[in-house]
Formats: structure tokens, sequence, C-alpha cells
């Protein structure tokens, strides 16, 4: 692009915490993670699946440890696991004990389920003592009772039982001393989302982990999750993300992915500018369009390809983008750093793209190895000063 891609608005600032080797808050760039859907006992299943979801973009996964034979699992996952690890517990702080001796990176707890203040403060205690962080995560489903009310009094609004609800469980932390704390405070209704997560930015200085609770079907939830979640990006408040899919969690990572591009928030792998085609279209446009998203995807390289189907914008936009085509009939324009560099035959579109882009790739990148995902401005994610001894396979990973 010709303008410097900037954010809409400068970050909240919060507090850093980490997870493993990832920082999150701070100065660190916005984190994106998900959830496994595996057995979780199954270790094998659920390392293939982390591996395939680190591999598509995950900084951080989450695994549910929802009994015994679960827990069990979890020292064998956390010495083979190629990014950090968050435990996910309910109701049952005994779980959430197993998994910080096991050697979990980071756990996720609901105020609203395990309810016994003692219980909580024995698993903060261990955390603590392991240098560990904890995500209170708020979720609209799940929500402490509501006390007894007078004659004719109403019941709080939703987003102020989710923000007690929130700084009930924050105090229990603080109270002892615990400050690593990330939040959350997920809903399916998206103005409830958003207004929760205002209020409670500007009363804490704990990191935000972002979601849509329930999101839906890849379309519906996508789009909600992007709604939700961009809101609050928008606005400089959010430090870490996950879009909850009813699918594979693989694919909610490009949406994590596209929705942190749309604002220039961070960028991987190529971003394509795609026409959406009309009357004026004379190409077969639609199918070249997937073509180059496929070729560039799995090159890795954060570029920006447009492929535009006539004269009208075309040109604009194949100039602004690192290498772009403005097709006409039966041949088309090929701009690199908004010079046409070749006119060539509508059979050559494909290939003139891809022999085109690897120039722009050598010159930017040189022969380095599919970079890892980038800042906004264009740096390596931050590290801790210290790689975690558990993560064996994360410096390979890195490049
Ligand atoms: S670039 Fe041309 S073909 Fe594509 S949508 Fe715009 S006007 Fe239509």
């Amino acid at each position: 692009m010709t303008d410097e891609p900037t954010p809409l608005s400068p970050r909240r600032q919060s507090r850093p915490v980490y997870v493993g080797d990832v920082q999150v808050g701070g100065d660190a760039p916005v984190v994106v993670q998900t959830m496994t859907n595996t057995d979780t006992a199954d270790a094998a299943a659920t390392l293939e699946q982390i591996a395939r979801l680190a591999d598509a973009g995950a900084e951080i996964v989450r695994v549910a440890v929802p009994d015994r034979r679960a827990a069990e699992a979890v020292p064998e996952i956390v010495r083979r696991t190629p990014v950090p690890l968050i435990a996910d517990i309910h109701f049952d702080h005994r779980l959430a004990l197993a998994s910080i001796e096991a050697g979990i990176h980071g756990l996720r707890l609901n105020p609203g389920n395990i309810r016994d203040a003692a219980k909580v403060r024995q698993v903060v205690q261990a955390a603590k003592e392991r240098g560990i962080s904890i995500r209170i995560g708020v979720n609209e489903g799940s929500l402490p009772p509501i006390p007894a009310l007078a004659d004719g009094e109403l019941p709080p609004p939703k987003v102020q039982r989710m923000v007690d609800a929130a700084l009930w469980e924050i105090a229990i932390l603080t109270d002892m001393g615990f400050e690593d704390i990330k939040l959350s405070l997920k809903a399916f209704d998206v103005p409830t989302m958003v207004s929760a997560y205002r209020e409670i930015a500007g009363r804490v200085p704990y990191p935000l982990h972002l979601g849509v609770t329930e999101a839906g079907t890849p379309g519906a939830g996508s789009v909600r999750s992007a709604v939700g979640i961009g809101i609050l990006l928008a606005e400089g408040i959010g430090d870490t993300i996950r879009v909850s899919l009813a699918a594979d969690p693989a694919e909610e990572l490009p949406v994590c992915w596209d929705i942190l591009k749309s604002l220039n928030i961070r960028f991987r792998g190529a971003t394509i500018v795609a026409c959406p085609t009309c009357g004026r279209i004379e190409v077969d446009l639609i199918p070249l369009a997937k073509q180059v998203e496929e070729h560039f995807q799995t090159l890795g390289k954060p570029i920006t390809v447009a492929v535009m189907g006539c004269v009208v914008n075309g040109p604009g936009e194949s100039r602004d983008a690192d290498i772009g085509l403005a097709a006409g009939k039966g041949r088309g324009a090929i701009f690199r750093k908004g010079e046409v560099v070749r006119i060539v035959s509508e059979d050559q579109f494909l290939s003139a793209l891809m022999e085109e882009g690897a120039k722009v790739i050598a010159e930017k990148f040189g022969d380095e190895a599919p970079a890892p995902p980038t800042s906004r401005d264009g740096d390596f994610i931050p590290l801790a000063p210290a790689a975690s001894p558990r993560l064996p396979g994360r410096a390979a990973r890195r490049g």
C-alpha cells in the first residue's frame, strides 16, 4: 500500500503477563489463540491438533481439563507442545492444581462455577509459586446467581453482573498479591460483550482476552466475532483474541488473522485485494482470485496482491498493492510496486503474478524461510527475555 497501514486507535495500556514465553499485554502485539476440541485424555490426538493449530497461526492454545483422565495427560502434552498451553478449568479446583503441577503455562478459571473462595485461593497460591498467569473467564451463560431482591427491586443489568463477577474474582487474586491476571467477559450478544469489555477496560489494568462466546457456524460466527472483537480492537481495547466457531478450531485462525489485518494491527501471510466482479468483467476472475490466494498464502509472506477485473478500479488498487493485475478483455497489466511491468495474455495472468510476486518476496525478504507473524511495525513478535525450557520446539518454529 502506498500509505503506511496504521491502526485506528492507540492500544490501551495494560500490565503485561506471560503465558510460557508469549507476552500478552503491555507492548506485545495482539496475540492469537484458539482451543483444542480433541479428548485431552488422548495426548497423541491433542498434540497432533495443537501442532496443526500452531502451523495455522495459533500462538497460544487452550485445552479443556474436565476430569482426572484429562489431567493425567497434561504432563505429556506440556512436554511436547510447540506453543504455550492454557488449562481450561471448570468446577473442580483440583484439576487446576494437577495442571499446575504438570507444568501448564497458564490457567483459565470461571468465577461463576468454582464459587468457593478458599479453593480459588489454593489455586492462586500454586500459580504464584510457579509464576504462571490466570485468565479470569467471565461468561454471560455462567454468571454467579443473583442475590435475593427486595420487593420491586430489579436485577442488575447483565453487563453489570459480568463486570461485578470479574471484579469479585480479581479481588480474590489481588488480595493474595497475585497480579498475573488476564480477563475475558464474553457474551454471544455483541452489544453486551462490547459494553462489558469497555467497562472493565477503564477499571482495571489487566490485559484483555477478547471473544464472542459460542459465536456460531463459520459464516455467521466469523461475522459476529469480527464485529464484536473488531469494535473493541478499533478502540485500542484487547491484548489477545479468540474466535469461537462451531468448526474445526483451525478454521478460527484465519478469521483471527483477517480481523487483525483488516484493522492494520498485525499481518500474517498475504493480503489479497480482489474485486467482487460485476457486469463490466470480461475475464474469469473468481477462480483466478482463489488460485492467487492459495499460492500466496502457501508462501506465507506478508505482501499485498490485487486481482482486479477491469480498468475502473483495477489500476488504482493494483498500484497500491505490492503486485497487482488490472485485467481487460483477453489481456491485463501486471503492476509491481506501483509500476506496470508487463502486459500479459489471460492465460498468463496467474503465472505472471506468481513470477512478479517471487521477485517482490526476494527483494523484501531475501531467501528467508516463510516469515513468522509480524507486529504492525513489521517486527518479530517480542518474546519474554528467556524462552521457557518447557517449549523445546518453539525457537525453531519462530525461525
Ligand atoms: S474492478 Fe471492474 S469488474 Fe471488478 S467490480 Fe469493479 S468495476 Fe466491476
